[in-house]
């Protein structure tokens, strides 16, 4: 397939362009912060880029008429609003997180969820490489919309880590902790790649990630 991304310059942008070349597909369009080249009409656009590029990737969207996957982080209500009226047009699929091991942990969180009374306390612990801007994590976010309790959260910015997510729920007897570590941007471009493969032949329409997976 023939695609673009926005942000390709960055470090997902790279992993994403690695993973699409090893399985052949060619990048036709590629947008940062500072250039635009434009070789052909891409089939489907692809942003990682960061919250101050949405409103004209949006555009870039609607202009070209091609379904978008997109995991940039920091998106707002106002954002989602914005998504699903793109989503009348083409199709859009949407995570904080494109991980196999973190969509298996959001079932589990729910699983867990059902279990649980005031009794417990949950707490969410993230941390991730020093460069990284947002803080909580999407993907803490995300985790946190799973539970009925608001659970405190931490996060740490370390070094070169590529994400750790642990999840601890305790009661005055008990500790049941999950985790999921991301050992490379693998972990992301992997999902990204399952998506893409799917969305060009999607009728218009919001998707998470995880409606994909299924
Ligand atoms: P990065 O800082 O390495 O790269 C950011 C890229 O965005 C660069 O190419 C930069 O030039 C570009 N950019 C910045 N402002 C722009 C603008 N106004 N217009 C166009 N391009 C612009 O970041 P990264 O580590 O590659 O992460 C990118 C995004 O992906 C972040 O939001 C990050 O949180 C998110 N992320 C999501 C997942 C997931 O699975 N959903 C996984 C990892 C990272």
């Amino acid at each position: 397939m023939k695609y673009g991304i926005i942000g390709y310059s960055g470090r997902m942008g790279q992993a994403i362009e690695e993973l699409f070349a090893e399985a052949g597909h060619q990048l036709v369009y590629k947008k940062d912060e500072k250039t635009t080249k434009e070789i052909e009409k891409p089939e489907l656009i692809i942003d990682f880029s960061l919250k101050e590029a949405f409103a004209e990737t949006v555009a870039i969207v609607k202009a070209k008429e091609v379904p978008l996957i997109i995991g940039t982080t920091g998106l707002e209500a106002a954002d989602f609003a914005k998504l699903k009226e793109l989503a009348a047009e083409v199709a859009v699929i949407q995570s904080f997180n494109f991980s196999i091991g973190i969509n298996i942990l959001s079932e589990l969180i729910q699983k867990v969820n059902n279990y649980l009374d005031q009794d417990w306390d949950i707490e969410i612990s993230e941390t991730h490489h020093r460069f990284k801007k947002d803080k909580p994590s999407g993907t803490a976010i995300m985790l946190s919309e799973l539970l009925d309790q608001n659970p405190e959260m931490h996060s740490k910015r370390l070094g070169s880590e590529f994400g750790e997510h642990e999840i601890d729920f305790a009661s005055t007897g008990e500790l049941l902790t999950l985790k999921h570590r991301a050992y490379s941007r693998e972990a992301f471009s992997k999902g990204v790649l399952i998506s893409a493969q799917k969305i060009i032949n999607m009728e218009p329409g919001f998707y998470k990630f995880s409606q994909i997976l299924k």
